[in-house]
């Protein structure tokens, strides 16, 4: 747009217009921009991932901030010159990164379009101050809208060629849906903030990013979460399995890379440890690089000559290799398939002085660091015959972490099927009290809101003696079913259900203090309605069993209903998991002496 046109558009007064054009042209002209970093963290290990670069204006002036800047640059027609200010700002540290660690860079999508970002600007001032391009990713926000999908794909796709690695941001606020998630496949989603607050009490937000865990590890794209900002988001983004955030909580974005405060990370640790506890029968926390051997293991480039590889091989007695260029991996190869290849009367004149491109498999089975072990076994056999038993390349932010053999998975189906049947209940399948006391204990050593709560069936005895164990069984089954179901409704991705034995069961769940006595309501409305068919028709009709009563009186019961006790609140003044299970035991004497189905909750967080 030229100068006469913005005039046109924008009419603003004359006076104040001249003004601003003249301090931000000052700021391009003097180059008056500074970074800050924020970093991006591994929701797992509290390893930071890399560093979000944020650009500023001149401190107290109106354009300190990026969007002041970038509005302006639209108007003026500008947008490339500021980019690459902001893009040389913040490159001028990138020495200083670790290794493994990426510079997050954000790109305007108006930029992409220019000539001078096709012809990749980037690389030759990257060459200039000596950094690396794999360390690099590009931020491409989704806040507007993309008009052509197949020019930036063309774009994309050369950088991509070269190293770089590409981030969809603020996903979840834009205008394109998940358009530009498939058609850009991207390394990273970036799920914008909006979507991260307050999702520890917001039960959509939750199945929505759970569906974008399970979709992303599947397809080998790391989620980051941005913007939390406080301790029940990031717990509940770990225990959804979010890879990696981003937030004030964790750090504020600085001048120098500064990584977390060790508070934050005992936290990510703490959270990490409850939802293994919580989900450690969930194959779904099972993840494939517990299988990986040698983590990080030699790789050759696909321009690597046959005869090389094969030596290789020979001399580490290896049965496969993987092939990666710009360090991701593009294809595998196979001892069998290697050999066959190269023997035979003309095969070793052919091949080997061959690029392994020619032969290696290049559509190996490629799967994130943190794909449930299950979910790669499924993918695995799905393969066509001949690659069956090929080795699963394991990527960690999309470089090359190690291979895994199918004999790996097997072993790891086998074992986990004859773990499990150890600690779960065998009448219900549920965790037992193994795991339930490491649930609790997890729960007082963690300071954060959550809600236990024990559930058992008033007059069970009586059931027992005048229907028989096996109708006694079949009541506990369903209760079980009933418990779960109801559970796994009222709070879809964060309820954890164990049964203690005979007919008490345990819930351990986080959201808001409405919904836990709504889940306790839940239970006994439907354990009443479905009641009925467990008794006869003279019990149902006289709501009444005649019996003995353990001195051989005969007595009239009441048929049977539930005792629902709760606690929630910061659970940690229990101290120790002991301390909670005696209130738990006293609350429910309280519900008991009903003698009807109840609940009854307390909030032990005392008021402030
Ligand atoms: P973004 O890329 O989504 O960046 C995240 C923004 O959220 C940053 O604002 C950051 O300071 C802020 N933030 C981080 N954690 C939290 C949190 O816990 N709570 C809240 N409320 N905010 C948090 P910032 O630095 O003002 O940047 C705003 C936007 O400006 C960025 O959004 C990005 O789209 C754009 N931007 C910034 N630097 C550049 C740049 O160098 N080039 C381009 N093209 N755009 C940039
Ligand atoms: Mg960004
Ligand atoms: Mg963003």
């Amino acid at each position: 747009m030229d100068m006469a046109t913005a005039d046109m558009v924008t009419s603003p007064p004359i006076g104040d217009y001249e003004t601003d054009v003249l301090t931000f042209q000052q700021i391009l002209e003097q180059g008056n921009i500074s970074t800050r970093y924020q970093p991006i963290v591994n929701l797992k290990t509290g390893d930071i991932i890399g560093y979000e670069a944020l650009s500023r204006g001149p401190m107290d002036s109106e354009y300190y901030s990026p969007l002041a800047l970038i509005d302006k640059a639209h108007e003026l027609g500008l947008v490339w010159e500021l980019e690459m200010l902001f893009r040389q700002r913040a490159l001028e540290h990138i020495n200083a990164l670790q290794s493994d660690q990426y510079m997050f860079i954000n790109v305007d999508p108006d930029v992409i379009k220019t000539n001078e970002f096709k012809s990749g600007l980037t690389r030759e001032y990257l060459d200039f101050i000596g950094g690396k391009e794999t360390n690099i990713v590009f931020e491409i926000t989704e806040r507007t809208a993309i008009t052509d999908y197949e020019m930036f794909q063309r774009v994309l796709e050369n950088y991509r060629k070269q190293g770089y690695q590409i981030a969809i941001d603020d996903v979840g606020a834009g205008y394109s849906g998940l358009r530009s998630i498939t058609e850009i496949r991207p390394n990273f989603i970036k799920i914008d903030m909006d979507l991260i607050r307050n999702i520890d009490k917001d039960f959509f937000k939750q199945a929505l990013i759970k569906a974008f865990v399970e979709t992303a590890t599947t397809t080998n794209i790391t989620i980051i979460a941005e913007g939390i900002e406080t301790k029940e988001e990031l717990k509940t983004l770990i225990l959804l399995g979010v890879h990696a955030g981003q937030g004030f909580l964790l750090q504020q974005p600085q001048l120098l890379f500064t990584g977390i405060s060790n508070v934050i990370k005992q936290k990510i640790y703490d959270y990490n440890h409850i939802s293994f506890n919580l989900n450690q029968f969930s194959q779904a926390y099972h993840y494939i690089s517990n299988l990986v051997n040698a983590p990080k293991e030699t790789t050759f480039e696909s321009m690597t000559s046959c005869e090389t590889i094969r030596n290789y091989m020979e001399k580490e007695c290896l049965r496969r290799v993987c092939i990666c260029d710009h360090e991701q991996p593009v294809g595998i190869v196979m001892k069998h398939n290697l050999d066959a290849t190269m023997s035979g009367k003309y095969g070793y004149a052919v091949f080997s002085n061959r690029p392994i491109e020619r032969i290696m498999n290049r559509k190996p089975l490629v799967v994130d660091y943190y794909t449930p072990i299950n979910v790669v076994a499924k993918l695995a056999m799905g393969r066509c015959d001949d690659e069956i038993f090929d080795d699963v390349v394991v990527t960690q932010s999309s470089q090359f972490f190690g291979l895994v053999s199918m004999k790996n998975i097997f072993e790891y189906t086998l074992m986990y099927e004859k773990n499990s049947a150890k600690e779960q209940n065998p009448l219900t399948g549920l965790p037992g009290n193994t795991i339930i006391n490491r649930v609790l204990t997890d729960l007082v050593n963690s300071e954060s809101q959550a809600c236990v709560m024990y559930v058992d069936i008033n007059e069970f005895k009586v059931y027992n003696d005048v229907y028989g164990f096996e109708k006694g069984d079949v009541m506990i089954k369903s209760l079980a079913e009933m418990i779960k179901s109801e559970a796994g409704q009222v709070f879809p991705q964060t309820a954890f259900v164990g049964h203690i034995g005979g007919d008490d069961f345990l819930i351990v769940c986080s959201g808001s203090d409405v919904s836990y006595e709504m889940l306790a309501n839940r239970i006994i409305k439907r354990f009443g309605s479905e009641r009925a068919a467990f008794f006869s028709k003279e019990h149902n009709a006289h709501h009444q069993i005649v019996s003995e009563d353990r001195y051989g009186i005969t007595r009239t019961f009441s048929l049977t209903s539930l005792s629902i006790s709760g606690i929630f609140g910061d659970l940690s003044s229990y101290k120790t998991s002991e301390r909670l299970s005696e209130a738990l035991a006293k609350l429910k004497k309280i519900v008991k002496k009903k003698g009807e189905s109840a609940s009854i909750f307390i909030n032990c967080t005392p008021a402030s």
